[in-house]
């Protein structure tokens, strides 16, 4: 193997170049944003990785107990609970819900694939149905987003 070749788990992938993981100058660290125009239902991006039984920050849950990692682009999606995208795990496609302008940040909800989270946390996504702490699909908040909801009442 050449010594200065990429890890064995990306080698021979094409990045994206219409898709550009970067900073997005939040609380939430690295996004995904698109350099070209998307069309409502157009398959973005076709995901391939590493599978592992391990629930890690990055990684994405393909089925209960199974998870992808070494993603090159949906590992780094940030989280809307109304948000552009969605992730279809059978078919390995990131998918538009709506039409998106380049430069717009890449979103999914999180609870649509994942039953646990690697880390619950708070939500600002600012949508109307924003559920402000978001777990997986099978968990309840924690006690941190149990005592943060309660801040949040009226
Ligand atoms: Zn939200």
């Amino acid at each position: 193997m050449p010594a200065n070749t990429e890890s064995p788990s990306t080698a021979g992938v094409q990045p994206d170049a219409s898709l550009e993981v970067c900073d997005t100058d939040s609380e939430y660290g690295l996004g995904v944003r698109t350099l070209a125009p998307r069309r409502k239902g157009q398959v973005i991006h076709h995901f391939t990785g590493v599978l592992t039984p391990e629930l890690l920050q990055h990684s994405l849950q393909v089925s209960p107990g199974m998870h992808i990692t070494q993603t090159e682009i949906i590992g780094f999606l940030s989280h809307s609970c109304e948000p552009d995208c969605r992730l279809d795990m059978a078919r390995s496609e990131l998918v538009a819900l709506r039409d998106i302008r380049p430069g717009d940040l890449l979103t999914i909800d999180y609870a649509e694939t994942e039953d646990v989270l690697y880390r619950q946390f708070a939500c600002h996504c600012g949508a109307a149905r924003c559920r402000h702490w978001i777990t997986g699909r099978t968990e309840q908040p924690n006690a941190e987003g149990r005592a943060y909801l309660a801040t949040l009442a009226p």
